[in-house]
């Protein structure tokens, strides 16, 4: 009996300093990622569910270490934040938005890139300065760069609101990322302005299942509307979900569908051809 014990709690032990090991390498790695550049954007186009153009893009972080592999943002995200790097994990994705999207955005003026950022973004008192320099910078106009905010911002209320506010005065759009993932809570999307709600990827997947949840997105799109919010639906794999999507009034819709994330070269030409008179 004894030696079984023993046996696992070497094993045990064996587990946890590996895990434990695995979790302390990564904010190594992230800092010597930001230092030597390994992280780059790619950029998911929002598509009008009627027209089939494209109004604009999501710019999604991607992590390539020089070995060649890949972590996912899902991975590094959450460590960025717990470790304090989001701070510059951000500041990278806007200086990359800048360096890549200024001509793209320049012409075509009725285009947008949207931003991911996090809780702790919004506790930055000069993130909504960030964002107008960067504006001014890139010289389009402070509407073609959104926002996009995970549930999660709106546990620090009071701090978030004011941030919130000073973007869309700026004239940036604000959405609310992941809807009814997280810490739903009715209060802050009737306390806060904001332009635009997306139904997260595990509601649209749904759509035409018979599992139980399967009613939870109509709900979701009566709310938006209820509310003035436009919709950006996400994770659009099948005509069957572009199509109820569609016909329950939701203007606008990203997925694999349409398109997968891309580099800016490729959205570039892509746009081109689109808009070729
Ligand atoms: P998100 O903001 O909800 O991004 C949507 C995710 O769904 C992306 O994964 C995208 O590649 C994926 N996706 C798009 N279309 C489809 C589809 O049709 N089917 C499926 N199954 N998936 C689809 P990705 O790029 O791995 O990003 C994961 C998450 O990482 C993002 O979720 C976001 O929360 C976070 N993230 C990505 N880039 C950034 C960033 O620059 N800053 C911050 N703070 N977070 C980021
Ligand atoms: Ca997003
Ligand atoms: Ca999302
Ligand atoms: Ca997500």
């Amino acid at each position: 009996m004894l030696p079984i014990a023993i046996g696992t709690a070497i094993v045990l032990a064996f587990v946890v300093t590996q895990l434990v090991r695995l979790q302390g390498a990564i904010p190594a790695a992230l800092r010597y990622a930001l230092k030597h550049k390994e992280l780059f954007l790619v950029y998911q186009p929002v598509v009008d569910l009627r027209s089939g153009t494209w109004v604009g893009v999501e710019a999604l972080l991607r992590w390539q270490k020089s070995s060649g592999e890949f972590v996912s943002p899902d991975i590094f995200i959450p460590v960025a934040e717990r470790y304090h790097l989001i701070e510059q994990v951000t500041e990278q994705v806007i200086a990359l938005v800048e360096a890549d999207a200024a001509e793209l955005l320049r012409a075509y003026p009725d285009f947008h890139v949207a931003l991911n950022l996090s809780a702790q973004d919004f506790c930055n008192p000069a993130i909504s300065e960030r964002l107008r320099a960067a504006a001014a910078k890139m010289r389009v106009h402070p509407r073609c760069l959104h926002v996009e905010a995970t549930e999660r911002v709106f546990l620090h209320a009071e701090q978030t609101r004011k941030a919130v506010e000073t973007l869309r005065m700026q004239g940036h759009s604000v959405s609310i990322d992941d809807f009814g993932t997280g810490y739903s809570s009715l209060s802050y999307l009737t306390e806060l302005e904001l332009d635009c709600l997306k139904i997260d990827k595990c509601f649209v997947g749904t759509i035409g299942q018979q599992a139980v949840t399967s009613h939870v997105i109509a709900h979701i799109i009566e709310m938006a509307k209820s509310l003035g919010l436009q919709m950006i639906a996400e994770g659009i794999e099948t005509q069957e979900q572009a199509d109820y999507l569609r016909a329950h009034g939701v203007q606008f819709g990203q997925g694999w569908l349409y398109a997968k994330p891309m580099g800016m070269a490729q959205l570039a030409q892509e746009l081109a051809r689109q808009r070729q008179p």
